[in-house]
């Protein structure tokens, strides 16, 4: 299994997916000729330059495979922003989760404590220590650890 990104791993993804040339990739297959006898496989994307011009330029070599070429081109800047996005969203919302269902439980706990609850039913002694531990917990983010090298 491999380990959590780190918020900084995240950020070095988006830094250099806004630093890259943005819009859309797309692979060519250059087929073989009297310079190259392989086909030659390349990712273009449109660029333009400080005085507004575009011209359509090769931004990857992939020298062996229309696959390679494929992929660089599939996995252009705005897709790694929109997975950067999507991870710290479905970050915030485990959080979110695990805070309301620590919360919820504690909630049940308090309920059911013959001292404390109010339940008619009252199935144990009182918990309200591990409940307040719950809550307690629950308001303590889950950080990944801010160690771990660049991607
Ligand atoms: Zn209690």
């Amino acid at each position: 299994m491999t380990s959590p990104l780190t918020d900084q791993q995240l950020d070095g993804i988006e830094a250099r997916a806004d630093a890259a040339t943005p819009g859309t990739w797309t692979a060519v297959e250059l087929p073989p000729n009297e310079h190259d006898p392989r086909p030659v496989y390349w990712v273009k994307t449109e660029y333009i330059d400080e005085d507004g011009c575009t011209t359509r330029q090769t931004v990857a070599d992939a020298p062996w495979r229309m696959a390679d070429a494929e992929y660089i081109a599939a996995m252009r800047p705005e897709v790694a922003k929109i997975l950067v996005t999507e991870a710290r969203r479905l970050r915030a919302e485990l959080a979110a989760t695990r805070t309301n269902s620590l919360t919820t439980e504690a909630d049940e706990l308090v309920a059911h404590c013959p001292e404390h609850g109010s339940r008619d039913t009252v199935w144990m002694n009182c918990h309200c220590d591990v409940a307040a531990d719950m809550r307690r917990r629950a308001l303590v983010p889950t950080s990944v650890a801010s160690e771990g090298g660049a991607l």
